[in-house]
């Protein structure tokens, strides 16, 4: 009996151990196939509003439909489209014709943002400016007066130049420069400033020479300024599953590059415009993304809803996050947390280095996050707000946690490539993520805490302190002693250097951010406990603050 027994359990735990064995296997694959698909040379780099941006937006809604995901962008389809303001643009109409000679736009002459839209053709002087007529300004003087003025500004020269003009009875202005002094003029299309009466445009140099030259000429001047606003649709791709439960848990990642680098985001150095591929960054999160989307469908976790959502605009600032935490498809005041993942497809395998952002976002983190780990050396990072688009959910109030990597030498690189992604560490990833999503589904709504912003202006508040020096640098649980202050209460008591407190009283702490908070609670005079850990060694210490 014992001995059958005995070979049945080994049995089961053989096939059990098989079983898993084949369900990671059949991850790493799925992985490896989205990784594939996402960062191959036809989707261009998925820059924001371009085809190839399209070519994933179709993949990943595609995948959602696969996993059973109801469609929760706008008017029931996955995508949720949104508008990228890029400032503005010069339209084709705008022309600039002396003399029969057509410039060319921003390389022979530029119109100034604040320029107003307006036709305008005349015989003109630069000479004898006259009512009615374009006028033009040799910028030559004002930057030789100025040449060792360090208050001078030249927008605000041209500008008080613009309004002296247009106030003479000027139809337009030209504005060029003859002196060895550069003026730095270009198209600013982002800079945001009040339009003027008249058409103002100024004429490089080369063009300068060519055309401007004899000052005492009469010029045939044909311009015309038409700027117009500069856009882009860039589309998030939403997926809910509905448990009937009255909150969610919301898991993103941003799947948008940076195309051939034409936002000037790239890294790249070379002249050659080159496609990113953005392997890591972040076809790899978003392939982790439905690759749990996957696997919490299939499970018995219904304590909550889920909502996916791959961004787009991530890499112009957030914009697709922006974009849903102000047009959300669901209330956001039921999210219970939500989970980011950009650039996970590097773990280092000696290292097993994992970065973790939101920790202090609340309470409970510690104690799921502690308890969840053998494998990963984890940095923590207590703040809500990161360079991604958890900042987006942190800013409404919501518990957020951010997976990342690591940075690398391909970064914002072309060389951001499928080949360099270690999908074994990212299946790691994977299920580490989906043990805490199950731990979760164990316990209530997380509470949510503010981090950094808002603990600073709570600075002053505190009554007591422990006079001990925190290792920022500490990636374990509980607050690490750098150092005791002379005199004070930590010394006293024989607190020392390497230490790591962990607990006040009642009030357990996982950082500095907690710990604070933790020392919050007490007021001066008041009796307690304070728990050490020394090497393996547990201490408690009496204090009184
Ligand atoms: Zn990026």
């Amino acid at each position: 009996m014992l001995r059958i027994s005995i070979l049945f359990l080994l049995i089961t735990q053989l096939s059990f151990g098989q079983k898993q064995k084949k369900a990671n296997k059949i991850i790493i694959s799925n992985l490896q196939t989205h990784v594939n698909f996402l960062a191959d040379d036809k989707l261009e780099g998925r820059r924001t509003g371009t085809n190839g941006e399209k070519l994933a937006y179709e993949y990943i809604s595609n995948e959602f439909k696969k996993n059973g995901l109801i469609a929760k962008g706008d008017n029931e389809t996955y995508i949720q489209a949104f508008e990228v303001n890029e400032g503005k643009q010069i339209n084709k109409s705008t022309h600039f014709i002396i003399d029969g000679n057509d410039l060319k736009t921003e390389t022979d002459f530029t119109p100034f943002i604040f320029s107003a839209n307006k036709s305008f053709e005349a015989a003109s002087s630069i000479a004898l400016p006259q009512r009615d007529g374009v006028w033009f300004w040799n910028l030559k003087d004002v930057l030789e007066e100025n040449k060792t003025n360090p208050h001078f500004d030249l927008q605000e020269a041209i500008k008080t130049k613009v309004k002296e003009v247009t106030d003479k009875g000027a139809a337009g202005l030209i504005l060029f420069n003859t002196s060895a002094i550069a003026d730095e003029i270009k198209f600013e299309a982002k800079a945001k400033t009040e339009t003027a009466a008249i058409p103002v445009i100024y004429v490089y140099k080369a063009a300068a020479e060519k055309y401007l030259k004899d000052e005492a000429a009469t010029h045939d001047i044909k311009l015309k300024v038409d700027i117009g606003e500069k856009k882009r649709t860039g589309h998030n791709v939403v997926g809910y599953m509905d448990n009937g439960a009255n909150s969610t848990i919301v898991l993103g990642a941003h799947y948008d590059h940076l195309g051939y680098g034409e936002d000037k985001n790239s890294l790249y150095a070379g002249s050659t415009p080159q496609i990113h591929n953005g392997a890591d960054d972040n076809a790899s999160g978003t392939a982790a993304m439905l690759e749990l989307s996957k696997m919490i469908k299939a499970s018995k976790l219904k304590k909550y809803n889920y909502l996916f959502i791959a961004f787009s605009g991530e890499e112009l600032g957030l914009y697709g996050s922006k974009h849903y935490t102000e047009h959300p498809t669901i209330n956001l005041s039921n999210i219970n947390y939500m989970i980011n993942l950009d650039m996970v497809g590097r773990l280092n395998d000696s290292t097993h280095g994992l970065s973790i952002g939101g920790y202090g976002t609340s309470p409970k983190w510690g104690e799921l996050l502690n308890a969840k780990d053998n494998f990963f050396t984890i940095k923590f990072d207590s703040s809500g707000t990161g360079p991604s688009d958890h900042t987006s959910f942190y800013r409404k109030d919501i518990p957020v946690l951010f997976f990342f990597t690591g940075t690398h030498g391909d970064y914002h690189k072309p060389s951001d490539d499928a080949n360099k992604i270690n999908f074994e560490g990212e299946l790691q990833i994977v299920k580490y993520i989906y043990n805490i999503v199950d731990a979760t589904n164990k316990t209530e709504r997380l509470a949510f805490t503010k981090t950094r912003e808002a603990a600073a202006t709570s600075k002053n508040t505190f009554k007591v302190s422990l006079g001990i020096m925190p290792d920022y640098t500490f990636s374990g649980s509980g607050v690490k002693v750098d150092g005791v202050s002379e005199g004070k209460l930590a010394q006293k008591i024989g607190i020392v250097a390497g230490d790591v407190v962990e607990q006040l009283g009642d009030f357990k702490f996982t950082d500095v951010q907690s710990y604070m908070q933790a020392l919050g609670k007490f007021k001066k005079g008041e009796a307690t406990k304070v728990k050490v850990k020394r090497g393996d060694k547990e201490l408690w210490f009496d204090i009184v603050f």
